[in-house]
This record gives C-alpha cells, sequence and structure tokens, in this order.
C-alpha cells in the first residue's frame, strides 16, 4: 500500500478543536498536490450519532452514501473539498456490533474473543479498507474523545499497532494539546501537555508532533520546553490559536510550519503549497461589502453546534456575496402570536432548520407566518419546509388542523405523512430514515431552476415523513408550487411561493453540500435576497 498515515489524537481536554486541525493539515496537504481523505474513529458506544440528541453531540452529519456521522466529518469535506463516505467514520458501537456478529457466527473458531486482537484487528482493518478503497496520498485519522478516556483504549492501541502494520516510515503521530493561560500567574502551562504525553508513552505512542491549542502566544521557551519534556523535534512543537474564522486555520498551521514536519516525518517530498484559492476565501469573509441578518429559528439554539453546517453555509452564502452575514439565534419556543413581530421585525431573512418532534413547532410555523406575510426571504429547510407547507394548509387553505402526523396523527389532515416506507421504521429507529443523496427534478421556470442553473439535483436527505400528495392540487392552485420533485418516488422535494419575493422551501439538507469556494446555490440566492431587502 502506498497511503501514508497521520493519527491525530486530543490530550487534556475535550472541544480542542482537533477536527479543524486534521481538516485543515487536509487542505495544506492537498495544496500541495497530495491526495488525502481523513476519517474520525469515535470512541462511543451508539453505533452512530443519529439517535443522539442534538445537545450532546452537535449536528448530525450525513454523507451522501446515507451515513450518520459526526459533524467533523462535515470539516473534512469543507476543508478538502472530497466527497467522503459513511465509512470514514466509524464508532465503538459498528466495531464491537461487526466483532459480536461475527462471533455469533463462529468466525473465531472457538477463541476466546478479546479486546487485544479482535477488537483492535476490527479497527486496524476499518482504517485499512479506508485507505484501499480511496487510495489516497495520505489518510488522517482523527481519533475522538481525550486520551485518558477508558473507551478511547482499544482505539489507541489500534494505532500504536499500525506502526508495525505499515510501516513506522509510513506514519505521524499528533497530539493536539491545551496550553492554559493562568492569569493570576501571567503564564501559559506546558505541564498539563507533559502529563498527557505521559499518558500517551505508557499506551506505547511517542507523538512527532504536538499541536499546541492557545488562546495566548506559545512563545519560543514555552515550545522549547515542551520538546524537551516531550522527546520532540523543537520545530514539530507547533502552535495553534483561536482564530477569528475556522478558515483561517488552515493559513496559520501553514505559516507555523505543520505541513512541513509532517511532510518531513512521512518521507514525502515537499512541495510549494497553493493556497492561492484558499487566501481568497478567507480575504473576501474579511472585507464584506454588504450586510444582511438572518434568524435561524430552532429548538437547539443554545447549542449553535446543532445547526454547524446551516452557519458554514450561510458563511459560505456571505463570502460568495460579499456579505457579513448575522445571525440572530430564535429560540422558536419563545416565539407566540405576543413576541413574533419583536423578534421577527429587525431580520432580513428567516430560516427554519429541521428536527425532530413537538417541542418549538408552534413557533416555528408562526415564523413561517411572519415571513411569508411580510415578504420577508424564507428558506425551511426539511422540517422547516413541513412547517411552510403546515402553515400554508392552515392560514390559506384553512384546512382545519392541519399538521404533519409525526406531531399529530388524528389529525384530519395529514398534510405532512409518514412515508410509505417507513411504517415499519418506527420501532427501530437507528439509521432508517430515508437517508443521503437523491436525484431531485426542478421545474422549468421556478426560481430553483435559475438558482441551480440546472434541471436535475442531488441532494443529501434525513428524513421519515413527506408532502402528502392528496392535497397537491390544493396546494399548486391556491400558489404553493412544487418545484422539484424525486420522479423515481413521486415525492415532492420542494415548494415554492407564488407572489413572495422569496421563499423556498426544501425537504433535504442542502447544507451538507456547501463550500466555503462554492457557496450553496440555495443558500447564496437566500443571502442575495436578505442583503437586498436590507439595502432596500
Ligand atoms: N422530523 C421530520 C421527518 O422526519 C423532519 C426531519 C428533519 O428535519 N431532518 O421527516
Amino acid at each position: 500500500m502506498r497511503t501514508k498515515f497521520v493519527f491525530i489524537t486530543g490530550g487534556v481536554v475535550s472541544s480542542l478543536g482537533k477536527g479543524i486541525t486534521a481538516a485543515g493539515l487536509g487542505r495544506l496537504l492537498k495544496s500541495r498536490g497530495y491526495s488525502v481523505s481523513i476519517c474520525k474513529l469515535d470512541p462511543y458506544l451508539n453505533v452512530d450519532p443519529g439517535t443522539m440528541n442534538p445537545y450532546q453531540h452537535g449536528e448530525v452529519y450525513v454523507t451522501d452514501d446515507g451515513g450518520e456521522t459526526d459533524l467533523d466529518v462535515g470539516h473534512y469535506e469543507r476543508f478538502i473539498n472530497e466527497q467522503l463516505s459513511k465509512n470514514n467514520n466509524a464508532t465503538s458501537g459498528q466495531i464491537y456490533s461487526a466483532v459480536i456478529e461475527r462471533e455469533r457466527q463462529g468466525g473465531y473458531n472457538g477463541g476466546t474473543v478479546q479486546v487485544i486482537p479482535h477488537v483492535t484487528n476490527e479497527i486496524k482493518s476499518r482504517v485499512l479498507k479506508v485507505a484501499q478503497n480511496i487510495d489516497p496520498d495520505v489518510l488522517l485519522v482523527e481519533v475522538g474523545g481525550t486520551v485518558g478516556d477508558i473507551e478511547s483504549l482499544p482505539f489507541l492501541e489500534a494505532i500504536r499497532q499500525m506502526k508495525g502494520a505499515v510501516g513506522a516510515e509510513n506514519c505521524a503521530f499528533i497530539h493536539v494539546t491545551l496550553i492554559p493561560y493562568i492569569s493570576a500567574a501571567g503564564e501559559l502551562k506546558s505541564k498539563p501537555t507533559q502529563h498527557s504525553v505521559k499518558e500517551m508513552l505508557s499506551i506505547g505512542i511517542q507523538p512527532d508532533i504536538i499541536v499546541c491549542r492557545s488562546e495566548r502566544h506559545v512563545t519560543k521557551d514555552i515550545r522549547d520546553k515542551i520538546a524537551l519534556f516531550c522527546n520532540i523535534e523543537p520545530d514539530c512543537v507547533i502552535e495553534n490559536l483561536n482564530a477569528d474564522s475556522l478558515y483561517e486555520v488552515p493559513l496559520m498551521l501553514e505559516e507555523n510550519g505543520l505541513a512541513n514536519v509532517v511532510i518531513r516525518k512521512l518521507g514525502l517530498e515537499n512541495r510549494t503549497p497553493d493556497l492561492t484559492a484558499w487566501k481568497a476565501i478567507v480575504e473576501r469573509e474579511r472585507n464584506p461589502i454588504h450586510k444582511a441578518k438572518i434568524a435561524i429559528v430552532g429548538k437547539y439554539v443554545e447549542l449553535h453546534d446543532a445547526y454547524l453546517s446551516i452557519v458554514e453555509s450561510l458563511k459560505h452564502a456571505g463570502i460568495a456575496n460579499q456579505t457579513e452575514v448575522d445571525i440572530k439565534w430564535v429560540d422558536a419556543q419563545e416565539v407566540t402570536t405576543e413576541t413574533v413581530s419583536d423578534l421577527l421585525s429587525d431580520v432580513d431573512g428567516i430560516l427554519v432548520p429541521g428536527g425532530f418532534g413537538e417541542r418549538g413547532l408552534d413557533g416555528k410555523i408562526l415564523a413561517v407566518k411572519y415571513a411569508r406575510e411580510n415578504n420577508v426571504p424564507f428558506l425551511g429547510i426539511c422540517l422547516g419546509m413541513q412547517m411552510a407547507v403546515v402553515e400554508f394548509a392552515r392560514n390559506v387553505l384553512k384546512l382545519e388542523r392541519a399538521h404533519s402526523s409525526e406531531v399529530d396523527q388524528l389529525t384530519p389532515n395529514p398534510v405532512i405523512n409518514l412515508m410509505e416506507d417507513q411504517v415499519n421504521n418506527l420501532h427501530n429507529i437507528g439509521g432508517t430514515l430515508r437517508l443521503g443523496g437523491y436525484s431531485c427534478k426542478l421545474k422549468e421556470g421556478s426560481k430553483v431552476r435559475e438558482l441551480y442553473g440546472t434541471d436535475v439535483i442531488r441532494e443529501r436527505h434525513r428524513h421519515r415523513y413527506e408532502f402528502n400528495n392528496d392535497y397537491r392540487e390544493m396546494f399548486e392552485n391556491a400558489g404553493m408550487h412544487i418545484v422539484g420533485e424525486n420522479v423515481e418516488r413521486n415525492l415532492a422535494e420542494i415548494v415554492e411561493l407564488e407572489g413572495h419575493p422569496w421563499f423556498i422551501g426544501v425537504q433535504f439538507h442542502p447544507e451538507f453540500k456547501s463550500r466555503p469556494d462554492n457557496a450553496h446555490p440555495v443558500f447564496k440566492g437566500f443571502v442575495e435576497a436578505a442583503f437586498r431587502r436590507a439595502e432596500k
């Protein structure tokens, strides 16, 4: 195998942005002409994050092949601009399920099934399979969690063994740690990092490179101290400061020499990186000409990570429109007939994102109504589109108690209904939604047809309910048009409102396909409509 491997672990605390470090390094290697893929190993026991509350885990990122994956996979796709697969994210849940299934089938020939070697072999074989299938020059492997977590151990043991499996000269180990600043002492502290590396050594892994996350400049003195205590070459201790924007991180890491030392460790030829396009993104992001304030009306607004890809997509659309997008987080539960105009009268666009369950739905419906009646640009995504349909059914078509059967099974007007093939899935909720990329045909003359500039698109999905075609004619006649459709299954994918400046609801999740240098057409159109309204 020609692929080289970079393993990225985290120390001291979680939430250090290991994912961004991995994604940023991926971009730097790609900018040198190397092909790159990235995968994430998650130590939790869920099979995938699909069943987790967004407050636990942030957004669930959906891959084209229908994987419900960690949100870091979204960072990877956005930074290296490669389409990744569900195989790029493996969890303990998947690993143990596979091992136990094999055991039940007698696949271990009477042996005692153990964490080492059976679980670790399963982990290694998954990593190697990604390398074989994609055949990149470099495969970056991020291990979730923090060194010292009990559940991380099999993963760390597996990556330790990888050195033996593919050759030490083909592996590099990066440890991302925190260098805290103690204000009382006025000092940055390296001790937690020393302890974390000690922990790594006890497992048998000597990091080659340490990436120091810090709020303050990590001086040469401290970097030298870390190098000395942790057996690391001084230029392999890399500073990684907080950045104003995620997209500045690769440029910062380049300046601090991360890619150069990785390339040296892997024995690859060093090449001059071409970061022109990436610098242009950052430049545009820093210098907007227009402004738009956009409300996200959701139920997980306290945790912005729950809507990560939407936030990034708005950023991309801002970059494309040279617009500073100011997000106003609106808790759907706080939107009532009394508060709605106070909460939404100062915004130039209203976005209602996806979600599950009943909480906050009334507020979402009121937000839709406000957008529809006041000509505010509106984008509804998945559940947001479904609530746009419900609002129209109730307030324009006057359909009594119209609702989605997800929350009102007895409604006389289930304008959003369970998909036929989903009826048996309600008991087994993991991985059974309509997931991943499906095609959608756009209607001639529609706004989306114009935005996309093509008539067949492919978008990613994650839903169980759909627009009920029994009501289609009524909606069409009253001015809510189905302008995007999955032809194979006759599923409504996009609605547009006639006579409104910009009102679009999409059953799919456009946010998973937006890229910093290639904003998604729907988001781009939405932000454009919003800044134009602001300037009027
Ligand atoms: N709960 C809705 C459904 O299952 C919408 C899902 C979503 O917004 N991702 O269809």
